[in-house]
Formats: structure tokens, sequence, C-alpha cells
């Protein structure tokens, strides 16, 4: 365990430590690779070993295997387009604030950092929509949203599987009563570190000598659901930059937590575990659709009866499990070779090297990205 061993890759960064002990002798600090891990202040500890039992990373699964799964896509289309796969979090979670509770997930700050929100309104639960590929900072997210549990009020979590732990473990081990709380974990193959977020926006800036003002780590626009492009904007600028630069390199350098995540399968923390749909082509080409297509798997009884609400604002097909195994609900990704190789250029040869010599495209790619964007237009154009 990440507090006696502090070995940094035994955390993935829940802060459910952070939360519960009752000397706030806990706090995050930032890893040489830019991650959050906590440290313990001995001098206001009172050695109650409340963290150590409220840490589920260290503990084996035993959270509930996954009841039934869907295929879905959102059937406005604006919703689909502005989502990452089929819009599944937004049904969820319109479905939620339409009945006067609140969303938690994560959105950009004004300076385009990655952070979970609390929202309570459609309007700004557009700030939640999208994948963004860097660990999120979830500040005191878990005793704000224990207050609200505590006055009957219905909220929804939605982060990694990691985090919905963290959170769940932290609820019972303070004996909050969870009966008006709907969990969302997304199928996850690791979180990037902030960090390399940070200086890739310190690089555009610099490269461009203008400031960011927005962000999307995975524009569809001209490539589709299915390819990875990022976009940006600078002050001033109405039209959008397109790249691959940090998709290309950002893959490979996530936390090192993530290679050994134990939630990577079927026994999942949270009530629905959503992801991109990938095959559906193959396996129901009647029901996929070219805009996005999400996999929603429903994990808990508690989840059957709210999506049971929800279900009206998507177009639904129930699916075998074995036919959505992307390999991600089968077991972890795999540190990649260099990766040590990788942190240690960071730090001697400085991060626009890196971005440099990592963020390159192979030729495959820049061709797909070439291509792909008029064969879109002509097929939209038709
Ligand atoms: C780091 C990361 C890795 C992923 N890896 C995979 C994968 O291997 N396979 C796969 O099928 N899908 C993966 N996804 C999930 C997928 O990209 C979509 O987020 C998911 O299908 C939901 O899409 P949607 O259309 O329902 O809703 P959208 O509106 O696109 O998704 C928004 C949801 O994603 C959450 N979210 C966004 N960024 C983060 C973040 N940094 N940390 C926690 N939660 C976040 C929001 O809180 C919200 O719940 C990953 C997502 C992230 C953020
Ligand atoms: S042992 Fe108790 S007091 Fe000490 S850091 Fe952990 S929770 Fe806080
Ligand atoms: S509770 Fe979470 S943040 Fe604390 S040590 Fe365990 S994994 Fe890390
Ligand atoms: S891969 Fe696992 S440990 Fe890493 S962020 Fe995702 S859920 Fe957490």
């Amino acid at each position: 365990m990440f507090l006696d061993s502090h070995i940094n890759e035994e955390c993935c960064g829940c802060t459910a430590c952070v939360n519960i002990c009752p000397k706030n002798a806990i706090k995050m600090i930032t890893d040489s690779h830019g991650f959050s891990i906590p440290a313990i202040d001995e001098d206001l500890c009172i050695h109650c070993d409340m963290c150590r039992n409220v840490c589920d990373f260290s503990k084996e699964n035993s959270w509930s295997a996954t009841l039934r799964a869907y295929g879905m896509h959102h059937k406005d289309k604006n919703i689909l387009q502005s989502s990452r796969s089929g819009g599944a979090f937004y049904m969820l979670a319109e479905t939620m604030i339409r009945n006067g509770g609140s969303v938690w997930g994560v959105a950009f700050d004004k300076s385009l950092n990655v952070v979970h929100i609390k929202v309570t309104s459609l309007d700004d639960l557009k700030r939640l929509q999208g994948s963004k590929y860097v660990q999120s900072e979830l500040g005191n997210a878990f005793s704000q949203i224990r207050q609200d549990l505590i006055y009957n009020k219905a909220v929804m979590f939605s982060g990694t599987a990691c985090q919905v732990a963290g959170l769940l473990r932290y609820l019972k081990k303070k004996k909050t009563d969870t009966t008006n709380l709907i969990t969302v974990d997304i199928i996850c193959q690791g979180v990037p570190s902030p960090k390399l977020f940070d200086d890739y926006k310190t690089y555009l800036e610099t490269k461009y000598g203008k400031k960011l003002t927005a962000f999307n780590f995975r524009d569809s626009f001209r490539i589709g659901w299915k390819g990875h492009e990022e976009s940006f904007l600078f002050e001033g600028e109405k039209k959008k930059h397109y790249s691959t630069q940090y998709a290309n390199y950002y893959y490979h350098y996530m936390r090192k937590s993530c290679f050994h995540c134990q939630y990577a399968g079927l026994h999942r923390p949270a009530d629905f575990t959503l992801g991109d749909f990938w095959g559906v082509n193959e396996k129901y080409p009647d029901f996929a659709s070219s805009e996005g297509n999400s996999i929603m798997l429903v994990n808990s009884e508690k989840g059957l009866s709210f999506f049971d609400k929800a279900k009206i604002n998507g177009d639904i097909i129930e699916v075998e499990v074995e036919n959505c195994l992307q390999p991600r609900l089968k077991s972890s990704s795999q540190q990649p070779e260099g990766y040590d190789m990788f942190w240690t250029e960071y730090e001697t040869k400085g991060s626009s090297y890196c971005i440099e010599k990592y963020g390159k495209a192979t030729f495959k790619a820049k061709l797909i990205h070439l291509v792909k964007p008029i064969l879109r237009k002509t097929r939209i154009k038709k």
C-alpha cells in the first residue's frame, strides 16, 4: 500500500485518504511526473489508520459484476456530435438534472486545467461533455457530495472507476446514506499527466505567440467519432487549429498505477460504465450510427431502475456483453516499452524536445488525417 511503501504506482490519486483523515493531516502533492499523491504530516497524524482502511486501490476487487449491456446513441444529433461516443453520459446526466439533482463531472476551468465540477443546469452540463485526456483534479468533491447526500439531495458522480471506488469507500466509512447517489465510470485505459498537458499548452502558446482559450482533446468534426485529432483556439480567433501531436505522445505516458488497474474488467464500482462502442459496425450494423456510439454497462439494480427513467432520450439496443469486450474490459494497459526512457528524456532534455520527438505522426496517420476530412465532407454534402 502506497501509504506505507511510498511506491507511487501503488496510488491512483483518488483522494479518499485525504477526505477521511480526521486531523487534516494529508495533503495531495505533485510527484516528479506531475501526478497527485498524498503526503502525511507526521506532526498532525494520530495513527488512527483510517486512511489505510479507506484505500480501495490496495484491496482486492470485490465490486459487483455487470448485469446488462446496451448500445446507444442520443436521439438529439447536436448532443451526439458534441459527445465523445454516443452521448450516454448526457442521457443519464440530463435525467438527473431534470429531476432536480446535481451532476459532478470533468470540465476545463478558465485556465484550461482539467477539474471536477458540480453542475445543476443543462446549460452547464455542456462543460462536462467530451473526454479530457488528463487526470482530473478532484479538489474537495467528495466532502461536497457527502454534504448534499446528508441533505437528501440527489447527486450523480462521473469519473474514472478508481475515483468512483474512492468516493464510495469514503462515503461507506463515513456511514453516509447513498440511496440518492448514482455513479458513472468510464472504460479507461489510463490517465495522462496534468504536467504534460500544461507543458503542451505552454508549447503551443510559445509557438504561436498567442493565448489559448479552448482545447478539444478529440474533435470529431473533420474525421468522425472514431478518429483522434485535437483542436484548439487562440484568443481573438474564430478558426480552430487541428493537430495530433498531443494524441500521438500522451497515450504512452500515463500514471504508472494505471498499468496495475484492478477495475479494468467487468467488476465495476459504479452503477454505470460508459465507453466507445468499438466493433458496433461489425456486430450490430443496422444499429450503428455514423456520428457516434456508446457502450453502456449497467452494474447494479439501482442503475437498472435509473436507466428506465433515462432511456427515453436514446436509441438503444440490448447487446451481449461478449460482443463488446474491448481490451480495457479484459485487463489493464501494459506499460509501453521506453516508458522510463521517456521520463528521463523529459527531465534532462525538456518538454519541447519530447513533444516534437514523441508527438510526430507516422506516415500512415498523416495520410488518414489528410484524406478523412475530404471523404467526410463529400459524404456530408451527399
Ligand atoms: C482518460 C480517458 C480514457 C478513456 N479510455 C477509454 C477506453 O480505453 N475505451 C473506451 O471505450 N472509452 C474510453 N474512454 C471513455 C470515452 O472516451 C468516453 O468518455 C465515454 O464513452 C463517454 O462518452 P459519452 O459520449 O457518453 O459522453 P461524453 O459527454 O463524451 O463524456 C463525458 C464524460 O466523461 C467524463 N470524463 C471526461 N474526462 C474525464 C477525465 N479526465 N477523468 C474522468 N472522467 C472524465 C465526464 O465526467 C463525463 O462523465 C476514456 C475516457 C477518458 C477521459
Ligand atoms: S493515520 Fe489517521 S490521522 Fe494519521 S494521516 Fe491517516 S487518517 Fe490522518
Ligand atoms: S486512498 Fe487513494 S489517494 Fe489515498 S493512497 Fe489510496 S489510492 Fe492513493
Ligand atoms: S486506468 Fe484504472 S487506475 Fe488508471 S485512471 Fe483509469 S480507472 Fe483509475
